[in-house]
């Protein structure tokens, strides 16, 4: 029954590196059958006759019913999301694939938590998850409890005093200021407390970090980002150990309606083949524009784990082979000096997102927390000369000369 939706046929490709699984066809195909995944737009599977639709329905036999519940376009891409997340590793993945970062983060939450549980998490969180558990888990009677993770002292006293904690919660890097998590210690917990551990994987995406080996139980991604690539769908990714696991999250995915499309699952397989070659250039840039930075007398700061100054430096080299796309800085000027550097900017682009082969600039005073109290921006390091970027593959020296005259402009 529990394999009723997911074709299991990824083990073959694990003997693959990760850039060839990347680019792989994880089908079988036969002639006559496209190349490329296609995308199957149906809302319904038929059945040869009656007997194969009660052999399906009753799960002694593998096949699809229903576009809510599975798609042959979007199984392909959730096992190769699995291999992804697997690979190196000895334990299978299982995925789940979601409409949007967002609905993945909530299929997920409501399909572990109950009435009376509590999530513990770090300060700086995506947005969305923090409105979306204030907002909506909390009326389920499932609470916060916010902490700085990498106090080990802290942490175990809270998971020592609270059985109510069920789930550990977190992002490393975090958005927008790049703070690490050393996940492997967090991970150490579970020895002595009944926790399991949810790690929002988005910045970094398998290919830099494996969350899974480090000690998650489930990790979650935005597709929306990096694993896309391209800026053009939107979907999630819930990624889990085991077949039972999966059918439960699977189950309250059904029920909820958080299903990913074939179209935007089709969008995000065309971008996982080019991941590792993206991100190879994503990170060698924003290493290089962060080292420019950091020497720049109109900067005050910049956060990117990859630079050797950076407090996090240390858990990132630990357990991310590359150090992302995404940093920010700080100009050293009022909240005026950060809009004149976002107008001011030419190559690189103003947007809400982050992850696709273009550069992409956030202010984050003048927009994402346009609404936070300026005393908890600034306690939070969002101060108003802050500016996120999520470099992208252009030539180097393109991006550095926007962004060195676009700061010379805006001091003018
Ligand atoms: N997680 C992180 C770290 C994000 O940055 C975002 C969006 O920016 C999300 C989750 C939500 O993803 P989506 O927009 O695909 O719902």
């Amino acid at each position: 029954m529990l394999r009723n939706y997911l074709v299991f046929k990824y083990n073959k490709l694990k003997k693959y590196r990760i850039d060839s699984l990347c680019v792989s066809e994880n089908r079988e195909i036969k002639n006559g059958d496209s190349h490329v995944l296609p995308i199957n737009a149906s809302s319904a599977f038929s059945f040869e006759n009656i007997e194969e639709s009660i052999d399906i329905f009753t799960g002694e036999k593998k096949g699809f019913v229903y576009g809510r519940y599975a798609n042959p376009s979007i199984e392909s891409v959730e096992n190769k999301l699995a291999a992804l997340e697997s690979l190196t590793t000895e334990h299978d993945a299982y995925c789940v694939l979601t409409s949007s970062g967002m609905s993945a983060i909530s299929t997920l939450l409501l399909s572990q938590l109950e009435a009376g549980d509590s999530i513990l998490t770090q300060h700086e969180l995506y947005g969305g998850t923090t409105e979306l558990m204030n907002a909506v888990i909390a009326k389920y009677d499932i609470h916060l409890i916010r902490a700085d993770l990498n106090d080990k002292e802290e942490v175990n006293r809270i998971l020592s005093e609270n059985d109510s904690v069920k789930l550990i919660y977190l992002e490393s890097p975090t958005n927008p200021t790049l703070s690490c998590v050393d996940i492997a210690q967090i991970a150490e917990l579970k020895n002595t407390h009944s926790v399991k551990i949810a790690i929002d994987n988005t910045f970094s995406t398998p290919y830099l970090q494996q969350a899974m080996k480090l000690g998650a139980d489930y990790v979650i991604y935005s597709t929306t980002k990096f694993l896309n690539g391209h800026g053009n769908s939107i979907a999630g990714a819930i990624l889990c150990k085991t077949e039972e696991e999966r059918y439960t999250i699977w189950n309250h995915m059904k029920l909820l309606g958080t299903n990913c499309n074939a179209f935007d699952a089709w969008l995000l397989h065309n971008g996982l083949k080019t991941l590792a070659v993206r991100l190879d250039k994503h990170c060698s840039n924003a290493l290089a524009l962060a080292q420019f930075l950091e020497s720049h007398p109109r900067v005050n700061r910049v956060n990117y784990p990859g630079l050797e100054s950076s407090k996090y430096h240390q858990i990132a080299k630990k357990q991310m082979s590359q150090y992302g796309a995404v940093l920010s800085f700080e100009l050293d000027g009022p909240l005026e000096v950060g809009k004149k550097f976002m107008n001011a900017c030419k190559l690189c682009t103003i947007a809400p997102t982050l992850g696709n082969v273009d550069t992409l600039l956030l202010h984050p005073a003048s927009s994402s927390h346009l609404k936070v109290d300026k005393e908890i921006r600034e306690q939070n390091g969002i101060s108003d000369g802050l500016i996120r970027v999520s470099v992208g593959i252009e030539n180097i020296n393109d991006i550095i000369e926007d962004i060195s005259s676009a700061i010379e402009e805006a001091f003018k």
